[in-house]
């Protein structure tokens, strides 16, 4: 980030960075679809040397993580370039809830031989810094997914680690505005750009941000080796998304809160998991480490699955998809998931996008009223 940059609010950064300077030149960044460059510069070719396009979307995140990025074709493009860096025979340490592409790509390298996998409790703080010392990846993911569990990030970040260790945050629940993984001490933040940054569910795209010079290197040339490029217009219209990336957490998690505190009022729902409730087990760190509880609800119904599929039929403005992080409301049942079958039968994640709190509220009261009767 530059010295100017440095010095300006995230708000203003996500606006400001990653556009050109020189007197003329167009005010975003454009689309560049190159491949190869006219030679006798830097930029050669781009799977080697990234683009300005590419480059404007590392400037940004990476800025927010105060660190250096490098962009992937998608969130497990980044991940695997994270997994490529481990020496046969690894141990690696994951979540017990974890979002389910980390978990199999980990239980597909474990098969064939490449690393041993160890699961530990998101809240066993004590077992996470145990496991930094014994541990070549430790994998954090905080609030977790789905059942948003806050990880003692500053405690774990700063244990005594094996040599070589790699400490990686998966930070696309909190987003960079939430949650400074680099700051207390993680090698590295992992972003799902096709999350909160895109914003708008029309684009893949992953974002590695670190603060080493030699394991950034390395993710370049993990990158390059494995051709996990980010698509032209998928850059793009990342770095459009970001551009309003604080307006839309700020209301969606506003939302979000009031939500959560309504839904665990109604008789319906047997349990609310949102790390801004008090009820949340894990609500004193989530209000220690984090500046805003984010987007994200998962809620229980006392009816189980079948009561829950009603609601996800009953739905009008808040549409039944997966993902989130997007503009629009989109729920869930999780369980319903091949692989992500040992979660609560009713468990439904619910992500709050930017629509008004009344239609939202309204839509889902419809909806449990719908699927009661
Ligand atoms: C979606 C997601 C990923 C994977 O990202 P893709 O862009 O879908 O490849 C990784 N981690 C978390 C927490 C996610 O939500």
């Amino acid at each position: 980030m530059s010295e100017y940059g440095s010095n300006l609010k995230p708000e203003s950064w996500l606006v400001t960075a990653g556009r050109p300077v020189a007197a003329g030149a167009p005010l975003n960044t454009p689309l560049v679809p190159a491949s190869n460059f006219i030679l006798g510069q830097e930029r050669a070719y781009a799977r080697d040397d990234g683009t300005p396009t590419w480059e404007a979307l590392e400037e940004i995140v990476g800025g927010l993580e105060s660190g250096s990025a490098v962009a992937f074709a998608s969130g497990m493009a980044a991940v695997a370039a994270v997994f490529d860096q481990l020496p046969a025979g690894a141990v690696v340490c994951l979540p017990d809830d974890c979002y389910q592409g980390v978990v199999g790509l980990a239980a597909a390298g474990a098969a064939r031989g490449r690393w041993r996998i160890r699961r530990l409790a998101v809240d066993d703080t004590a077992a996470w810094r145990q496991a930094c010392a014994e541990s070549d990846l430790i994998w954090l993911e905080s609030p977790s997914n789905p059942l948003l569990v806050v990880a003692d990030l500053e405690a774990i970040c700063a244990a005594p680690r094996k040599p070589g260790a790699i400490v990686a945050v998966d930070n696309t629940f909190a987003t960079p505005l939430n949650q400074q993984p680099l700051a207390f001490g993680a090698s590295l933040a992992v972003q799902s750009a096709t999350k909160f940054i895109g914003g708008h569910s029309d684009l893949l795209a992953g974002v590695v941000t670190t603060r080493d010079p030699a394991l950034w290197q390395a993710l370049r040339r993990a990158r390059e080796l494995n051709g996990a490029t980010p698509g032209a217009l998928e850059a793009f219209l990342a770095v459009r998304g970001a551009r309003t990336l604080a307006l839309r957490l700020q209301r969606a998690q506003h939302t979000a809160q009031m939500l959560a505190e309504r839904l665990e009022r109604h008789p319906l729902v047997a349990r609310v998991r949102y790390p801004g409730l008090p009820s949340h087990p894990t609500y004193a760190l989530a209000k220690r480490l984090l500046k805003g509880y984010g987007t994200i609800i998962s809620f229980e119904l006392h009816g189980g699955a079948e009561q829950a599929d009603a609601v996800c039929h009953a739905v009008r403005l808040i549409r039944h998809a997966t993902s989130l992080g997007a503009v629009e409301s989109t729920m869930e049942r999780r369980a319903a998931i091949v692989g992500q079958e040992h979660l609560p039968p009713s468990l439904l994640r619910l992500s709050v996008g930017i629509e008004d709190p009344e239609d939202l509220w309204a839509d889902l009261e419809h909806a449990l009223r719908v699927a009661a009767a």
